[in-house]
């Protein structure tokens, strides 16, 4: 089997071939020989989850009986921002949108790509990915078939960008890359009370034995935030909770500028991500179940909240901006 992520000769042999410079510099940033993949002890996951589990008890014990405590980048990410509009978004009820639904029909045109065995055309996979949700008898196919014209029009712009810079940006995916889109984990703790889940948009290689070889990347729109670090750092602890072996890089790639940000899982970072998912899931329960008011914290992002008209906080915050 190929494992061009994880070996640099056959990163050699595509310099030479037909990669341009932007899918070279992914491929060497990617790259690593067996030799600088580390292998990790094999009581990892179960020195993880007792520690987490410790931790988070004392919290769990105010969770009305049957329930559980549900947990993504995104509800950690917010929750560890500013608490009044956490709870604000919370009470609103998902709605697909063009910005939402581009994210899901892009990552079904990478999906159709690694298969495809004509030449990639990013209009045709990006229509027949909206083909297939089209026929869908989902939520978002629903949303698809009811959504307007212009609403449509623009989702369809929108892919095609994305996926276009992704062509253009990444180098070809190899069937022996194991690249899979939309990977789900998942993580059950507590005995089901404290739920860990996500879904990364790529995952190239796989761990061999005890040595790390998986390889999780997300795409993004726009430019770098901290807390795409984060991000990535939590579905590193959630994947070595589920297969016991970390993923050996996480990375975020920024599709406008092709830039690769990569880091490194360490024992030392799951062990701070650890940290943080303990002080969310404190402050999660604190203000999901133990009637804690919320705090504000006030940030350039006030100018786009909900709850800007009646929060001083943010008011005075973008009036000492301007
Ligand atoms: S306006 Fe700013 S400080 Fe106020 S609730 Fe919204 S995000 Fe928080």
């Amino acid at each position: 089997m190929e494992h061009p992520p994880n070996d640099r000769s056959d990163a050699t042999e595509n310099r030479i071939s037909d990669l341009n410079p932007a899918q070279q510099a992914v491929l060497d940033d990617l790259g690593a020989p067996a030799s600088e993949r580390p292998e990790f002890p094999d009581d990892l996951r179960h020195h993880l989850r007792a520690a987490i589990e410790t931790a988070v008890e004392p919290f769990l014990d105010a969770l009305p009986t049957g329930d559980d405590l549900f947990v993504s980048k995104h509800r950690l990410g917010r929750v560890h921002g500013c608490e009044a509009r956490f709870l604000a978004e919370e009470a609103e009820d998902f709605a697909w949108n063009v910005p939402i639904a581009r994210g899901t029909i892009t990552h079904k045109a990478v999906e159709l790509a690694i298969n495809w065995r004509r030449e990639i055309e990013p209009p045709v996979l990006i229509d027949e990915a909206l083909a297939r949700y089209e026929q869908d008898t989902g939520d978002f196919g629903r949303w698809l078939q009811g959504c307007s014209e212009v609403e449509r029009a623009e989702l369809r712009s929108d892919s095609l960008d994305a996926f276009t810079k992704f062509v253009e940006c990444f180098p070809p995916l190899k069937p022996g890359w194991r690249p899979v889109t939309e990977s789900r984990l998942r993580a059950e703790l507590c005995n089901g009370r404290l739920i860990l889940a996500g879904k990364s948009d790529l995952t190239l290689g796989a761990a061999d034995g005890l040595r790390a070889g998986k390889v999780i990347i997300d795409f993004k729109t726009g430019g770098f935030a901290p807390v795409h670090l984060d991000d990535l750092r939590f579905y590193a602890l959630v994947e070595t909770l589920r297969m016991g072996v970390p993923p050996r890089l996480v990375a975020s790639y920024y599709l406008d500028q092709a830039r690769l940000v990569p880091e490194t899982v360490t024992e030392d970072l799951l062990r701070a991500t650890l940290a943080r998912l303990v002080d969310g899931v404190r402050i999660l329960m604190e203000l999901t179940h133990g009637g804690r008011p919320p705090g504000t914290m006030p940030s350039p992002a006030c100018r786009w909240c909900t709850l800007i008209d009646d929060c001083g906080d943010g008011r005075a915050h973008l009036a000492g901006d301007e």
